[in-house]
């Protein structure tokens, strides 16, 4: 199968890449390496069947480019977008824009010979809704638009609104996922991102920077499970026009996540608990708590994650050494 991957330099997507050319298929990416790095795919560099493009997909150069690469391409993994709350909270005029125009574009030229394309969404889009486990199927609950995080999810649930709308209007073939906290080697920390960020402060003895009180809480999903979950979701037709979690259930208070990345890497830092003011902006929001449903996944193609935390927790420790 040939398929194209927008933003496949990044942590995800050098991984999916591996994965896919390991299946057999012909991989290209397109990667304008704002957050993926030319380091997360030399390995595939020289393989024959994967080829990678530095390249804005808002600019007039990629958009060419773009148009080339769908007209041979039998699936697409779009990826490219703004990541990391950091990232969010001070570019959300970029955020919005990124992940909003790239995808109606990319829809539009899927279109023309209905290529099945997979849709990136995100956990976010749940927001502040307080029934746990979030379906697929709940409300949604963002906050006030004044605060530059809800960007974030706001723009990703028009991604999902505009691919639905393609299904339904059209008969494109569209997949939704939406990622709850994925982890692995080549996440990096700067943009946010708590495990990397935990495991280099545990592996230089600094402070561990636990923001707000630390009982807020998070479902960390190992990528290697996450990339499972994709290929299993582009392989059953039942599983097109549909929205799914992607996720890990067992949950952990990042207070509780501090301390064991510091007992698995054996460090004396310090766990230091900084205000969200301090850490993000003002008026900065986090959410509380974030369990996937997982069942639609399950039942749909058998899927489940198995990676434990602290394996995952190890595997980033021994990359980042
Ligand atoms: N967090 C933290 N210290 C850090 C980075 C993040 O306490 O150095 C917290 C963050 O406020 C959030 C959780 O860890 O409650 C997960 O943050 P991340 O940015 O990894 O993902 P999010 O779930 O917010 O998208």
């Amino acid at each position: 199968m040939r398929v194209l991957l927008t933003g496949g330099s990044g942590f995800i997507g050098s991984h999916l890449a591996e994965r896919l050319i390991k299946r057999g298929d012909k991989v290209t990416s397109i990667d304008n390496l704002s957050t993926g790095k030319l380091e997360n795919i030399q390995h595939l560099i020289d393989n024959p069947s994967f080829s990678h493009h530095t390249s804005d997909l808002l600019s007039e150069e990629g958009r060419i480019l773009l148009e080339k690469e769908m007209e041979n391409v039998d699936l697409v993994f779009h990826l490219a977008a703004a990541v990391g709350v950091f990232n969010v909270v001070k570019f959300p005029a970029e955020t919005i824009k990124n992940n909003i125009e790239i995808t109606e574009y990319l829809l539009n030229l899927a279109k023309e010979k209905m290529t099945k394309i997979v849709i990136f969404s995100t956990s976010e889009v749940y927001g502040k809704s307080k029934k746990f486990p979030f379906n697929e199927d709940d409300d949604i609950v963002l906050g006030p638009s004044k605060n530059a995080r809800w960007s974030y999810a706001a723009s990703k649930l028009v991604d999902e609104f505009l691919g639905l709308a393609f299904h339904n209007q059209h008969g494109l073939p569209v997949i939704i996922v939406r990622l709850f906290n994925t982890v692995g080697p080549r996440q990096v920390g700067h943009y946010g991102m708590v495990i990397p960020r935990f495991v280099e402060q545990a592996m230089t003895n600094s402070p561990i920077t636990v923001f707000g009180d630390g009982k807020q809480s998070r479902c960390f999903c190992n990528v290697e499970d996450t990339i499972e979950a994709l290929v299993r979701l582009t392989e059953k037709e039942e599983c097109i026009g549909e929205v799914f979690n992607i996720g890990s259930s067992n949950e952990i208070s990042i207070e509780e996540l501090a301390n064991l990345v510091k007992k698995i890497t054996n460090s004396s830092s310090d766990i230091e608990f900084i205000p969200y003011q301090e850490a993000y902006s003002d008026g900065f929001e986090d959410m509380k708590r974030r369990i996937p449903d997982t069942k639609k996944i399950e039942q749909f193609t058998g899927w489940k994650s198995t990676v434990s935390l602290e394996e995952t927790i190890n595997r980033v420790w021994s990359f980042l050494s």
